[in-house]
């Protein structure tokens, strides 16, 4: 018996120090070198900002790819291979298709005499309703919502320094009227910009129905001033009237049918990266830990100081690379982790995180096989010893946290709560897809800087130092998660807010 005993001693403790050995390897393997190289990579000039979509964002995610074959991991996206390409679609207003019509009277024809400004598109029979002619400025908020609008296509009257501002049409809308219409009179040249911002192509995801708001619309004064007259009301008069104070009349005999179309310019895709450690425990390897990053940033915008390349070194190319880093230590870890691990880099983020949203709809695994999101997003900056953890309030991920950060002092990193909670950042990167269908998250985050959504988001401001010492205690985190008899648990309020409520 006591022989025996002390064989299980014997035999236990080299185990236990080669895991230690295991571990101390892989965490070795987190350089601030290798850290600085591939944000280098991926936030190079030549890659021009990946933009959704874009060759330089289908690069980065080759690269990334790529990477991950080399390190051994298999692929995770649903198809077998490592990337996951969503359906993008390119499309603008159909000014052929579309109409606005006079009942009794003539049609108005999209670009000569209406232009779209917002919402749509209609149904086939379009939207219609009686018109309601408002007048006169703004002012406040209240009593634009206390107009009696629900319904009516709202016809707005009001130039000069009675103008509105798309903010002063907010309460508006929240009132159901069946469309906007905003009068225009102004120069040819004004309405002629007025309809090249219709025509402008516009990117949407395939699998989202376009937003059913009420169309918003401009109008030439002389395309309406006779169906007006007809109705007793003189437009030329209420558009001369300035600093008038705001008033509704409906106009009973007047009805206006909306019919807005969009045609497809082109059908195109986008990016996401996933690879997959399996886990080493039979039964929890079929329970994954999915890190994630998003790849694409804003692409190339208007100069600043002649520079029109947005790099997005901090956003998010030190969050993709964070990623990518602890997927390398994942990867020479013997022996391998209990639960599996799942490497997700994203795109479309900041379009409206759309890879993250289309990876949850459409994950690999059933969503509920997800046990937890680690997200990255901007890592590379700001304090050098502090790093903001969004979400620890929601679940004992939290707690988890802390303890793992507790456990390794040679971190030197300090776990601070969000400190922005009305920027409402647990609602604006991808962990959100994640948190809404019920995954618990984290989400790392070192807070916004002077370069932010800037050109001068370069890799030569990143602290490669600071950030391996972030993507360590990503890795022990993951690592503790990974190894749990539980999986994490949301707290029931949270959950409840975040997961079953409504927002
Ligand atoms: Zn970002």
């Amino acid at each position: 018996m006591r022989r025996i005993a002390l064989i299980g001693v014997l035999l236990s403790a080299p185990y236990a120090v080669a895991a230690q050995n295991g571990v101390t390897n892989a965490v070795s393997s987190i350089t601030a070198e290798d850290f600085i190289r591939r944000v280098g990579v991926i936030a190079h000039d030549s890659m021009l900002g990946r933009d959704t979509p874009s060759a330089g964002l289908s690069m980065t995610a080759q690269y990334i790819a790529n990477e991950f074959r080399r390190m051994g991991l298999s692929p995770g996206a649903p198809n077998g291979s490592f990337i996951q390409e969503y359906p993008l679609i390119r499309e603008r207003v159909d000014i052929v298709a579309s109409s606005v019509a006079i009942e009794g009277g003539r049609t108005l024809r999209f670009g000569q005499d209406v232009s779209l400004l917002s919402g749509g598109p209609t149904d086939r029979r379009g939207v219609s309703g009686a018109t309601v002619v408002v007048t006169g400025r703004p002012g406040n908020p209240q009593a634009v919502a206390d107009l009696d609008v629900s319904g009516a296509v709202v016809l707005i009257v009001a130039s000069g320094s009675n103008q509105w501002s798309r903010r002063d049409l907010f309460p508006l809308l929240r009132q159901g009227p069946a469309a906007v219409i905003t009068v225009n009179d102004g120069s040819d040249a004004e309405w002629r910009s007025v309809v090249d911002g219709m025509n402008r192509v516009s990117l949407r995801t395939a699998w989202r129905e376009r937003s059913a708001n009420a169309p918003s619309l401009a109008v030439r004064a002389q395309a309406v001033e006779r169906a007006l007259a007809s109705q007793g009301f003189d437009l030329r008069s209420a558009l001369q009237s300035d600093s008038s104070p705001l008033s509704s009349q409906r106009l009973a005999g007047l009805t206006l049918t909306i019919n807005v179309e969009y045609e497809t310019v082109e059908e195109t895709t986008a990016p996401n990266v996933v690879a997959v450690l399996e886990g080493s425990d039979p039964t929890l390897r079929d329970e994954y830990i999915a890190f994630s990053g998003h790849m694409d940033h804003v692409g190339v915008r208007t100069p600043v100081n002649g520079d029109s390349i947005f790099n997005g070194a901090d956003d998010d190319a030190s969050g993709t690379i964070a990623v990518v880093e602890a997927a390398e230590a994942f990867a020479t870890l013997n022996p391998r982790p209990r639960r599996s691990l799942m490497f997700v880099l994203v795109s479309g983020e900041e379009k409206g995180l759309w890879g993250s949203e289309y990876f949850a709809e459409h994950p690999p695994v059933s969503i509920d096989q997800i046990v937890a999101n680690l997200n990255a997003d901007m890592v590379g900056r700001n304090w050098k010893d502090t790093i903001a953890v969004i979400g620890k309030e929601h679940s004992d991920l939290g707690e988890t946290l802390n303890r793992v950060n507790e456990r390794h002092p040679e971190l030197g990193m300090t776990v601070i709560d969000d400190i922005w909670p009305g920027q409402r950042f647990y609602f604006r990167s991808d962990h959100y897809n994640f948190a809404r269908k019920g995954v618990p998250i984290l989400f790392f985050f070192n807070g916004t800087h002077e370069d932010y959504h800037r050109p001068s988001d370069h890799v030569e401001k990143i602290d490669g130092e600071k950030a391996a010492r972030i993507v360590k205690l990503l890795f022990y985190l993951g690592l503790d998660i990974a190894n749990a008899d539980q999986r994490p648990r949301w707290y029931p309020e949270s959950y409840r807010q975040i997961v079953t409520g409504t927002r």
